[in-house]
């Protein structure tokens, strides 16, 4: 049973063997790109090149891309712990095409690799294309031999990627795996399909157009192949597995989150271990990348992913700061992939402990608050916004942790509430600054801590659109 460590050598390999340049994984902080909060595709580090700004002596790559979905449109946040298939990090392995090879080359690729080199039974495998993509159709039947029910056609946006609004833009294809009828959910474009029977394994863009301002679209002259894999999926295939967090590695994480906390890796606490071991990926990677926690746009989204996890660890009856303990497992795990984790492990780990021996204090607290507060409620009623703004100013509780919290109890928060009484304390507060002559200063300061609080928002970009896959 091939390791995570080593199907990402397998997949590099095979691309290198197809003369594709091995390219390294960007950091998670992009460069030169404020619009974007985190890397989110393998695809960010190329963009210039696919616009054509750009030119290396290579046209074609292949990279392990470290990605972090945790906010905006692409926010996997909410999903850890509830499905089999997402974190808020993961790799995505993917091949790229700037102006070289097009559909005709980069099915075959796909379905080479998957079917040949990683030996996966064809029968399992179904697609999705644009509807109108008649020519991904005709190489999908001719290549790999897919009858037309195993090739569905999807007329919405996600199977059409774009850049943003203007820029390259193209239909795509996405490769499904049928893990079987056991597992609850339906084909692509059903009403079931945001079940876990067919996940999702491969995205293959195909750039094929220039859309501009005036809402015309051209043939672009360098038609361009950008693709995205989830390592961490194919990996759980490639294992016999069905959910990603049963991948060696994952498991490696929960097994160290069990042992640390004296809790069965199995048992009722099994939510929590994945938790954990998820946050710790994303945590301990965007520190090595140099985020730090804070109050403010990245640190603060950093800042919640840790607080998450540190609620998690004290369901499971942690006394003691958990997090930083794992961090060397995860670098056993890790490391050698990724060198800058090795070498940021000290900061780390010094991190991890500062924010969960800090927030510790008033964790324990907020949450029986927030029991007192539960229990006045009547069945089913969501939790009056002041409440959640007093766990929120109080006792250091982001809203997302809040309403994670209360997921469990399938419990809702009142947002608009907790915005109003957010919006009514800024009031408050901007009342007793007047007369002080600093007015237009503390506005701006008001409005900073205001895109704080909501937590779950508005960092310059977050709406951008940005690769799929
Ligand atoms: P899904 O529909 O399952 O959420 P997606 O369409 O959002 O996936 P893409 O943006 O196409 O995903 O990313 C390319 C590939 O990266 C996916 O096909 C999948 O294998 C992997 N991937 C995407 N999001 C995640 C995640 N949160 N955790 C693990 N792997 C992911
Ligand atoms: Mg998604
Ligand atoms: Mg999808
Ligand atoms: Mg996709």
């Amino acid at each position: 049973m091939p390791t995570l460590n080593e199907i990402r050598s397998t997949f590099l390999n095979f691309f290198e063997e197809n003369d594709h340049q091995i390219v390294e994984s960007s950091p998670l902080v992009p460069r030169n790109d404020p619009t974007l909060m985190f890397t989110n595709a393998g695809m960010v580090q190329f963009k210039n090149l696919f616009t054509g700004v750009e030119h290396r002596d290579y046209k074609r790559a292949a990279t392990s891309q470290k990605c972090v979905r945790a906010g905006g449109k692409h926010n996997d946040l909410d999903n850890v712990g509830y499905t089999a298939r997402h974190h808020t990090f993961f790799e995505m392995l993917g091949n790229f095409s700037f102006g070289d090879y097009f559909k005709e080359q980069a099915i075959p690729f796909a379905w080479d690799l998957l079917t040949k080199e990683f030996g996966l039974n064809k029968d399992k495998l179904l697609v999705t294309i644009y509807h109108t993509d008649d020519e991904a159709a005709e190489i999908w039947k001719k290549y790999a031999g897919l009858s037309d029910d195993r090739i569905i056609r999807i007329a919405t946006d996600d199977n059409f990627w774009s850049m943003g609004a203007t820029g390259p833009c193209g239909p795509c294809t996405e490769i499904f795996y049928d893990h079987g009828p056991e597992i609850w959910g339906g084909p692509p474009g059903s009403p079931e399909e945001d079940g876990d029977r067919f996940i999702e394994i491969w995205n293959l863009v195909f750039m094929q157009y220039e859309q501009f301002e005036d809402g015309t679209r051209q043939d672009l002259p360098n038609q361009s192949i950008d693709t995205g894999m989830g390592l961490e999926r194919i990996g759980a295939l490639l294992q016999g597995k069905h959910d990603n967090y049963d991948t060696d590695l994952m498991r490696a994480l929960i097994e160290a989150s069990a042992h640390i906390t004296s809790q069965d890796p199995d048992g009722p606490g099994n939510v929590h271990h994945r938790v954990i071991a998820d946050h710790l990926r994303s945590t301990s990677f965007l520190i090595a990348d140099g985020v730090m926690p804070s109050n403010e746009g990245r640190g603060y989204v950093l800042r919640r992913i840790m607080r998450r996890a540190m609620r998690h660890a004290h369901l499971l009856g942690a006394k003691d700061p958990v997090m930083h303990q794992l961090v060397p497992n995860l670098v056993a795990q890790m490391g050698q992939a990724f060198p800058e984790l090795g070498r940021a492990q000290p900061l780390i780990e010094e991190t991890l402990k500062l924010e969960e021996t800090k927030f510790k204090q008033t964790l324990d607290r907020g949450l029986r608050l927030l029991d007192d507060e539960l229990d006045k409620l009547q069945d089913g009623a969501a939790l009056p916004g002041e409440a959640a703004f007093k766990l929120y100013d109080t006792y250091g509780f982001p809203l997302d942790l809040t309403q994670d919290a209360l997921r469990e109890k399938g419990r809702e928060v009142d947002v608009s509430g907790f915005e109003s009484a957010m919006a009514e304390q800024k009031a408050k507060a901007r009342a007793a600054w007047s007369g002080s002559g600093e007015a237009a200063d503390a506005a701006i300061w008001f409005d900073i801590a205001e895109d704080e609080a909501k937590g779950t928002t508005d960092f310059l970009g977050y709406d951008t659109e940005v690769a799929e896959g």
